[in-house]
C-alpha cells in the first residue's frame, strides 16, 4: 500500500462523477477539514496476500505519524494515482474501511473521503519538515523486489510541484475532457508511455515533430541573443556530483556504476557545463559567456504520480547557464527577462513571476545568500516587474526568479526560471583573468524557458486544445479525394506540397468525404484539401480552413503554397 501524508491547513474535496461503478453511494457535497493529516492512499495488489496486516500496519503508521506532527484530524484519501498496480475495488474498500475503523478505535478523529469518484479538491499543506511524508507499507511475507521507503524530510521544492501536479491533474480528470493532452496525445498519434519505461515519453514521428519544430525555433531564438550549445554526457562521475552537492543534496538521482565506479545519471546539466567552461583559460573579454544545453536529465519520481507528459522522470532541459561578472549581472537578468517575454508571447501565454528566497537545505554562507537575493529583487524592481516572493523555495545553491504561465482554462504551471548562483562557480573553482591580469570569480546564471520540452508541450496541447499554429502542427496539410477517381489528382497536389516543404498526409480512402474530414479535423490538421472532378477540371483546390465553417472553393494551388509557407516561416 502507497501512502502519501500531509500534514495541512485545510482539506476541502468535493465528489463529482463516479469513476468505477462499485463506487460507495454518497451524498455528493463539498466537505472540509481544517487541521488534518490527510493520507492520500492507494491499495495494490500485493496487499491481497494479508489485507488485515496491512490494515493494521498502516493505522499504526497513521497514529505515530499524526502524533509526532501533533495534527487534530485525519482524512484518509483514496487516491489511486500513488499506485500503478491497484488491488481490486473491494480489497481497496475493506483497507480503506478498516484503517478508519482502527482509528475510530482509538480514538482518532477521522473522515474518509469516498471510495470510486473523481473528486475536485484543494489542500493547503503546512510546509514544516515533517508535513510532508511518503511510506510503502507491505503485508507480512510480501517483499517487494525493490522495496524502497522514501521519505522528504523537507518540503523541497520537488516535492511541492509534485503536489500542485497532483492536484491539477486531479481536477483535470474529473471532467474527462476531450482536451486532456494523453487524450490528444493518442488521438494525434503523437506519443505513448509503457510500463516498461515509466514516465518516459515514446515519441512517435508525429509527436517529435513538435518537439524538433520547439527545438528549432529555440536554436535560432538562442544563436540571434548571443548564445553557444553544448551538450555534455549522460553519466559521469560520483565525484563531479560530490562538487555540486547534488550527491548529498539531491535524493533523485539514477545510480549506476561502471569498472568499480560509481556514476550518477544526471539530474540537472550544469556540472558538465562546468567541465566545458574549465577546459580552457578565461579572460574578462570572453564574458559573458551564454551557454545552452538542450539536456537530456532523469529524475526519480513515485511511479504512481506520473501523468503523462506533465510528470515525467526523462525530459529535456532547455537549460543555459550565463557566466558573467557582477557587473554585467543586471544586464544579463534583464535579456533572460526579455527572452523569456518573447518566448511566451510566441505561444499566446500570460504569466507572473516569484522571487524564490533561500530554503532550509543549502549551500553557500547567509552573507552570499544575501547578496545574491538583493540583485535579483533589485532588476526585478529596475524592470518594473510586479512579482511575489516565495519565502524559502528557491535552489539549494541560490535563490531564483519563476516564472508562472497562464493557460487558456486559467491554470497556472511554473515553466521558466532565472536562478543567480554564486556557489557553483566558488566550488568548481572558476576563474577568469581580469584586466588587472589577476584571477577573478565570475557569477554564473542557470536558466531555461520551456523548463521541460516535454512538459511544455503537454501544456501547449492542452492551451490550444490541440490546435497548434501551423509551424508546429505535425501535419499541416491533409489532401482529400472526392471519389476514387480523383485519387491520382489528389496524389499529385501533395506531391506539390511536399516540395514545397510542407509536411502532408493524403487521405485517398474510399470513405464518405464527410467522414474523411472529421477524421482530419479530429487530428486538428490546420488545412484540408479536397480534390473533386470540378477542381480537376479547373486546376483549383477546395480548401478548408481550421476553425472556419466555410469551405473556399477555385483556390490556385500556388496561391495557397506562397499563404502557407509565409504563415510557416513567420511562425505566425
Ligand atoms: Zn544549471
Amino acid at each position: 500500500m502507497k501512502i502519501l501524508l500531509l500534514h495541512s491547513d485545510f482539506i476541502e474535496w468535493e465528489p463529482k462523477k463516479k469513476a468505477i461503478p462499485s463506487a460507495e453511494e454518497i451524498e455528493k457535497k463539498p466537505v472540509r477539514v481544517e487541521d488534518a493529516l490527510v493520507v492520500f492512499s492507494a491499495v495494490e495488489k500485493s496487499d491481497q496476500a494479508n489485507l488485515d496486516d496491512v490494515v493494521k500496519k498502516t493505522a499504526k503508521e497513521i497514529i505515530s505519524v499524526r502524533n509526532q506532527v501533533n495534527a487534530k484530524n485525519v482524512v484518509v484519501y483514496p487516491y489511486a494515482h500513488l499506485s500503478s498496480d491497484l488491488s481490486s475495488p473491494d480489497s481497496a474498500l475493506y483497507v480503506l474501511k478498516g484503517v478508519e475503523k482502527a482509528l475510530i478505535e482509538a480514538k482518532v478523529p477521522v473522515k474518509r473521503a469516498p471510495f470510486g469518484w473523481y473528486k475536485a479538491f484543494d489542500i493547503k499543506c503546512k510546509g514544516h519538515p515533517l508535513s510532508e511524508l511518503s511510506r510503502d507499507i507491505l503485508p507480512e511475507g510480501v517483499e517487494r523486489a525493490k522495496a524502497k521507503t522514501k521519505e522528504t524530510k523537507e518540503g523541497g521544492f520537488d516535492y511541492k510541484q509534485l503536489l500542485r501536479d497532483i492536484s491539477k491533474t486531479r481536477l483535470d480528470k474529473d471532467n474527462l475532457k476531450d482536451n486532456d493532452h494523453r487524450i490528444l496525445g493518442q488521438r494525434m498519434d503523437l506519443f505513448s508511455f509503457s510500463e516498461v519505461a515509466p514516465g518516459m515519453v515514446f515519441w512517435h514521428d508525429k509527436g517529435l515533430t513538435i518537439y524538433n519544430e520547439l527545438i528549432s525555433f529555440w536554436r535560432e531564438q538562442h544563436r540571434r541573443a548571443g548564445y553557444q550549445e553544448i551538450s555534455t554526457p549522460q553519466i559521469m562521475d560520483k565525484k563531479l556530483w560530490q562538487i555540486s552537492g547534488h550527491w548529498e543534496k539531491y535524493q533523485n538521482n539514477f545510480i549506476t556504476d561502471y569498472e568499480g565506479r560509481s556514476f550518477a545519471v544526471k539530474p540537472m546539466n550544469c556540472p558538465g557545463g562546468m567541465m566545458v567552461y574549465k577546459n580552457r583559460p578565461k579572460s574578462y573579454k570572453d564574458l559573458p559567456l551564454r551557454v545552452g544545453e538542450l539536456g537530456i536529465v532523469h529524475r526519480q519520481e513515485l511511479s504512481g504520480v506520473l501523468t503523462g507528459l506533465f510528470r515525467v522522470i526523462c525530459f529535456t532541459q532547455d537549460d543555459a547557464h550565463i557566466f558573467c561578472t557582477e557587473d554585467q549581472l543586471e544586464g544579463e537578468i534583464g535579456r533572460i527577462m526579455d527572452l523569456v517575454d518573447m518566448f511566451y508571447k510566441k505561444f499566446g501565454l500570460t504569466y507572473h513571476v516569484e522571487l524564490s528566497t533561500r530554503p532550509e537545505k543549502r549551500i553557500g554562507d547567509d552573507r552570499i545568500w544575501d547578496k545574491a537575493e538583493a540583485k535579483l529583487e533589485e532588476t526585478l524592481k529596475h524592470k518594473k516587474m510586479a512579482y511575489k516572493i516565495n519565502k524559502g523555495d528557491g535552489a539549494f545553491y541560490g535563490p531564483k526568479i519563476d516564472y508562472h504561465i497562464k493557460d487558456s482554462q486559467g491554470r497556472t504551471w511554473q515553466c521558466a526560471t532565472i536562478q543567480l548562483d554564486f556557489a557553483m562557480p566558488e566550488r568548481f573553482d572558476l576563474t577568469y583573468k581580469g584586466e588587472d591580469n589577476e584571477d577573478h570569480r565570475p557569477v554564473m546564471l542557470h536558466r531555461v524557458i520551456y523548463g521541460a520540452i516535454e512538459r511544455f508541450i503537454g501544456i501547449l496541447l492542452e492551451h490550444l486544445d490541440g490546435n497548434l499554429p501551423v509551424w508546429l502542427s505535425p501535419v499541416q496539410v491533409r489532401v482529400l479525394s472526392f471519389t476514387d477517381r480523383n485519387n491520382k489528382a489528389a496524389s499529385e497536389i501533395a506531391k506539390s506540397l511536399e516540395e514545397a516543404k510542407i509536411r502532408v498526409e493524403c487521405d485517398l480512402k474510399s470513405n464518405t468525404l464527410e467522414y474523411k474530414v472529421r477524421e482530419a479535423e479530429i487530428q486538428r490538421i490546420p488545412y484540408i484539401i479536397v480534390i473533386g472532378d470540378k477542381e480537376e477540371q479547373a486546376k483549383t483546390i477546395a480548401l478548408r480552413t481550421r476553425g472556419e465553417k466555410k469551405v473556399k472553393f477555385g483556390i490556385k494551388l500556388e496561391d495557397f503554397i506562397t499563404n502557407i509557407r509565409k504563415e510557416i516561416e513567420t511562425r505566425a
